[in-house]
């Protein structure tokens, strides 16, 4: 854990006093909780059945041969149920907070990954489910706000500031003071303030902890492992296990974006633009302005395109334990053909920033070791984002088309729409379900 929520100067827990009862509550929730043998027999079983733990590490002959280096093995995270390593979060959170007596989930989302977790996680547990999203954010992310509304969460649009991910932060901490004793606020990475970064880094901690095993288990010796940073959980998760030794390398790969421009990029410890500063609650490093106020960012990668990194993260750069490295945009799309061609693996946009890391570092590990990419996520999701890049006339051709469609069958549409359920017959069913 932390020392009293900070990890060297990093960290901490600057709230508005009406936060700090809700945290000390959640803390020592926590601390029982994880000392409590049938509450981890329980989740234990969820990650086996719901989540499907665990996860492969499977070894990657091609790119290991092309490479020409180290041995690549991939953590395939991506299998995990909803693609990403989120859900491992996200299900533990809801099932402390049923612990706690909580009956409703509040969380933020900027992309969508994590609201889509969290109301899975919640129609699984039986939870009330409310995600805070950027009003500008559901524009855009419309494939997310479908499916978090079929898992059975409100979907609300925040219309304050940028009216995007900082906006749903800030209206999320809103009800979360509004409504302590009701409501559990699901953070989605491993930051905000103490205790956040100890819990998400503790359920995310399984990743590392499978590794580790697995590897001993095949006797793989790892020389390197690399991990995407966007708030930093699925690095620290997959990391954690190893950060008290000196070896192997551990390297986390930031959006590098367009460039090194101011607004090009998220990269928060490597970019000319990064520095220490608090902001929602908590002290790390972040993209900021000379008046302290948050830069825009920008990387192709949704999940990895946030001012801020989690403060463990930071502290673990600066003392030298964790290498930073950013990568391109472009990088990132040659290392999803790479391993989707060469391997058969599809990766998402963030973790395709960690594959290109490995692919550049792969030449300067021995051959009998091992570089370790996590696969934070499966590609599927990016359709939207790769298909209009590597095939971009067929693709507007096929939206064309399917507006087209849509247009003509209108009618059909909204009649088939009372049949299948979205009629009054079906809202009466669902109030007698007692679940709406
Ligand atoms: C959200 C997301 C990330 C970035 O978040 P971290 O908290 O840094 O792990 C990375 N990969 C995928 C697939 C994501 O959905």
């Amino acid at each position: 854990m932390g020392n009293n929520g900070f990890f060297d100067n990093y960290g901490g827990k600057y709230v508005a006093e009406v936060l700090r009862r809700p945290l000390d509550e959640l803390e020592r929730a926590f601390t029982e909780a994880m000392a409590d043998k049938d509450f981890l027999a329980e989740l234990d079983l969820i990650r086996r059945d719901y989540i499907g733990r665990e996860t492969p590490l499977y070894f990657a002959p091609t790119a290991t041969k092309l490479l020409g280096g180290a041995q690549i093995y991939i953590k395939l995270e991506g299998l995990a149920n909803t693609g990403a390593h989120k859900i491992n979060n996200a299900i533990g959170q809801c099932l402390l907070a049923k612990r706690m007596g909580k009956t409703r989930i509040i969380a933020e989302t900027g992309a969508g990954q994590h609201g889509l977790a969290t109301a899975a996680a919640c129609a699984k547990l039986g939870l009330d489910c409310t995600v805070y999203m950027g009003e500008v954010d559901v524009r855009r992310q419309q494939p997310n706000v479908a499916a978090m509304e079929l898992y059975g969460a409100k979907v609300k649009p925040v219309v304050s500031g940028s009216r995007t991910l900082k906006d749903a932060v800030n209206e999320a901490m809103r009800d979360w003071a509004a409504n302590p004793d009701s409501t559990h606020y699901v953070l989605g990475s491993a930051l905000g303030p103490a205790p956040f970064p100890d819990i998400v880094r503790e359920f995310q901690s399984v990743i590392g902890r499978e590794v580790k095993r697995q590897c001993e288990e095949r006797g793989v010796n790892i020389g390197a492992m690399v991990a995407c940073v966007g708030g930093g959980s699925n690095s620290i998760g997959f990391f954690e296990p190893f950060i008290n030794q000196k070896e192997p390398r551990l390297i986390g790969a930031e959006a590098g974006g367009i460039g090194p421009g101011i607004g090009e990029n998220a990269s928060r410890m490597t970019g000319t633009a990064a520095r220490d500063g608090i902001l929602q609650g908590y002290k790390s490093r972040f993209l900021l302005d000379e008046d302290g106020q948050a830069l825009p960012t920008r990387s192709i990668s949704a999940g990895l395109d946030y001012c801020g990194i989690g403060p463990q993260l930071a502290a673990l750069g600066r003392s030298g334990r964790i290498e930073f490295t950013s990568v391109l945009d472009k990088d990132a799309l040659e290392a999803v053909q790479f391993f989707a061609r060469n391997e058969g693996i599809l990766f998402a946009l963030e973790s395709a920033h960690a594959g290109a890391a490995a692919m550049k570092i792969a030449r300067e590990i021995p051959k009998d070791q091992a570089v370790i990419i996590n696969m934070s996520g499966r590609g599927d999701k990016d359709v939207f984002i790769t298909s209009p890049v590597f095939r971009p006339k067929e693709w507007l051709d096929f939206l064309h088309a399917e507006i087209g469609r849509l247009e003509s069958r209108k009618d059909i549409h909204e009649a088939e729409a009372m049949a299948v359920g979205q009629g009054p017959e079906a809202a009466a069913l669902r109030q007698d379900s007692g679940r709406s």
